[in-house]
Formats: C-alpha cells, structure tokens, sequence
C-alpha cells in the first residue's frame, strides 16, 4: 500500500497536457537526468531500476537519492519481473515508456555475455508484452546505440545505412533490440521510438567508459591505455553532451504519438521510427586526453597500445538531419564545454579539493 501511493504520488502530472512516464534505469546515468529534466517541467515520473553492480552501486544509490529529493520515486526491481510490470501499469496509467535499462558497454560482453540476453533481450520482450496488455498502451521511446553500425565505414552514420556488420555481442543486443520492437509496433501497433545514442558523457557518468576512468586515473597518477586503430590511426567518438541527449529524448516523447492497441478500431498505423542522437563533431581520444589534461591541470601517464579487437570500433559520428528536423534536435555542448563541467562535477562528488582529495 505505502509502495502503490510512493508510486502514485511520483506519476502525478503537475503541467497542463503533461505525460505520466515510467523511465526504466532511472538510477542509470541518461535515465536519472531525463527523470530529472521531465520532473522539472512537471510531467509524471516512475523510476525502475535492478541497481545491479556492473559498476559502483553507491553511484546509483546516490543518483536515487537526488531523484527522491525531486520527487521521483525509483521502483526497486529487475524489467524481466512480469508480475510487478503488470502491477505497476495497474496502478498508473503511464502515457509513455522511456526505456533506458540495459546491460551497456562493449567489452564486458566478453566477461558476461549473458548479462546482455538477460537485459536487452529477454528484458525488452517482458518490457514490451507488459506495454501491449496495458490499457492504455503507451507509446515508447528506448535507448538503442551508435554501435549498431559497427564496422560501417560510410560517414557519417545515417539511419538509412546498414547495419550488418556489429563488432560486439552489445551491438548484436541493440540490432535485436530494433528488430524485437518493430514487430511490437506492426503486429500489436506500439508506438516506437529508438533512440541510436553516439558516446554519451557529462556529470553523474558512468565510471566504465573512457572519459571517467582516464579522469579518476590521471588524479590517481595512474597509467591510462589509450587504444589506437589500425595503421596508428587514432580511435574517434562523436562524445555527446548528457543535457543534448536529455533534450533529444524529451523530443522524442513530445512527438512520439499514440499507440493505436492491437485489436479494436484501429487509428492508422502507429510510427515507428530510429533517430540518431550524435554531436556530428567526432573527437580523437588523444584530444580528449589533452582536454581533460588542461581541465584537472594534471599530465597524463600514457600507455598506447593497438587496439585489441575486443568490440570497440574505430570511429563513430553521426548525421543528426532527421532529429533535427522532427525533433528539434540541436545539440550545443562542444567537447571542450562538456568535460569542464564533468571535470567540476567529479571533483566536488569525489570530495576534491584543488586537485588533492579531501579527506
Ligand atoms: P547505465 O548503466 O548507467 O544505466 C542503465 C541502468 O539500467 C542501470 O542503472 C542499471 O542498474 C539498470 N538495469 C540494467 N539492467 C536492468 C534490468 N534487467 N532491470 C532493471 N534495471 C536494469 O547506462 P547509461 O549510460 O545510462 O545508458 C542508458 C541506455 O542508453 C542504455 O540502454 C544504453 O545501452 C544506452 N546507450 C548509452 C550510451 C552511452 O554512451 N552512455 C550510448 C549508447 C547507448
């Protein structure tokens, strides 16, 4: 009971057309900052997360802790969990989906391959079959990746090109991912929205990828590896700045339409479409050493080594045409920008006072 009102109270709507949206790996790095962003602007948020321990779960606690601050209440548990989907969409009825949980990362699928089948596959089923019982059908936007045009090498990505070629059994998760929730869309008329995320950085990251443990490397005085690709060519992100990405998901919820429901009188098909959301100025990895060099004012300990083929791909950068034209897509945070604030942000969470730790 005390769970159902945390629930109820957290999805209710404080703007007029606002939506009611169940954000799923709001203790994640993206979902806590679109849980923020939509709370703000007053539409109705539920969090659900498994808060598993692919990386440091104080982080995440911590994330939940500023969302409950805000007045958003996280749900403890696993999307693969079809009695509580069930329950959950019993009590609200959620407007929109914003799917965010997924096992991420390229290279711990060498690790724990089945981690990836059990989040982004067998997950999104579960995730998609409880959107086609609900009544009403919300319309979803999810989390896909640049890592589906794998080892493309046309650039820029647009949506149109192939994408036959993963490097990694992540990419093969988020590939899947775009054929599993096409289906849902023409056989049970979900409405569907894949976001392809390019390199997503800022403040609340994810202490996994690239940007973050350089950082906490460099003021630990520790070696770095950067990677290089073939022929000493250097690796390239199209890194793009959280508030971008939050902006882009807020697009695409504000444009997604309705789900038109499987049976019954039937509206005309439900959209079902892919964005890319890049910063269309890829950036070499020896340049973001440098940046983040010149913000902590403190010289990184280099190793490079050649790329050892373990999913990573050499270059990403996206054509951003059609979000900025059916989203409004612009994203405004150059590299340079961007890490300055990640930069601030680490320094003060991880109690840094003038470069020393604080203890
Ligand atoms: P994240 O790991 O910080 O967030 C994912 C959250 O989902 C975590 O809090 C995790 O505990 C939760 N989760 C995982 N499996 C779950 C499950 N089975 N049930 C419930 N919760 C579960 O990652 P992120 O960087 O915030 O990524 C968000 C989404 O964006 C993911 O789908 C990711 O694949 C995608 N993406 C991210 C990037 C990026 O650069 N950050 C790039 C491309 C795509």
């Amino acid at each position: 009971i005390q769970w159902e009102k945390q629930v109820r109270t957290s999805a209710q709507i404080h703007r007029q057309g606002g939506m009611s949206v169940l954000v799923t790996g709001a203790a994640g790095f993206v979902g806590s900052h679109v849980s923020l962003a939509l709370k703000r602007r007053g539409d109705g948020v539920v969090g659900l997360d498994n808060f598993n321990d692919y990386y440091d779960p104080s982080l995440k606690k911590a994330r939940k802790a500023l969302l409950s601050t805000n007045g958003v209440f996280i749900v403890e548990a696993d999307i693969n969990d079809a009695k509580l989907l069930a329950k959950l969409f019993d009590v609200v009825a959620f407007t929109h989906v914003m799917h965010l949980a997924a096992q991420a990362g390229v290279r711990y699928a060498m690790e724990n391959p089945q981690s990836y089948v059990h989040s982004n596959i067998a997950g999104l089923v579960t995730l998609m079959e409880a959107c086609k019982t609900a009544n009403p059908q919300p319309a979803i936007v999810w989390a896909s990746s640049s890592s589906v045009y794998g080892l493309n090498e046309k650039v820029p990505f647009s949506e149109l090109d192939q994408t036959d070629q993963p490097a990694s059994l992540y990419a093969a998760t988020k590939k899947a991912g775009e054929e599993i929730t096409h289906t849902y869309n023409h056989i049970y008329g979900l409405s569907i929205t894949g976001l392809r995320f390019f390199t997503v950085y800022g403040p609340w990251g994810r202490p996994d990828m690239a940007y973050f443990s350089f950082t906490r490397n460099i003021l630990q005085g520790k070696h770095i590896t950067v990677y290089r690709g073939k022929n000493r060519v250097d690796l390239a992100r199209d890194f793009t700045y959280i508030d971008d990405i939050v902006k882009g998901c807020l697009g695409s919820l504000d444009t997604s339409g309705k789900s038109t429901g499987s049976g019954g009188k039937k509206r005309g098909p439900a959209p079902y479409r892919i964005f890319n959301l890049g910063n269309t100025s890829p950036v070499t990895v020896p340049t973001l050493v440098s940046i983040l060099e010149s913000h902590l004012k403190v010289k990184a300990k280099r190793n490079v080594v050649d790329m050892p083929g373990n999913g990573d791909v050499p270059f990403t950068h996206a054509n951003i045409s059609s979000a900025r034209m059916e989203l409004g897509y612009k994203p405004t945070t150059d590299l340079q920008t961007g890490l300055k604030k990640f930069v601030k942000w680490y320094l003060s969470y991880y109690g840094y006072n003038h470069g020393k730790p604080v203890n």
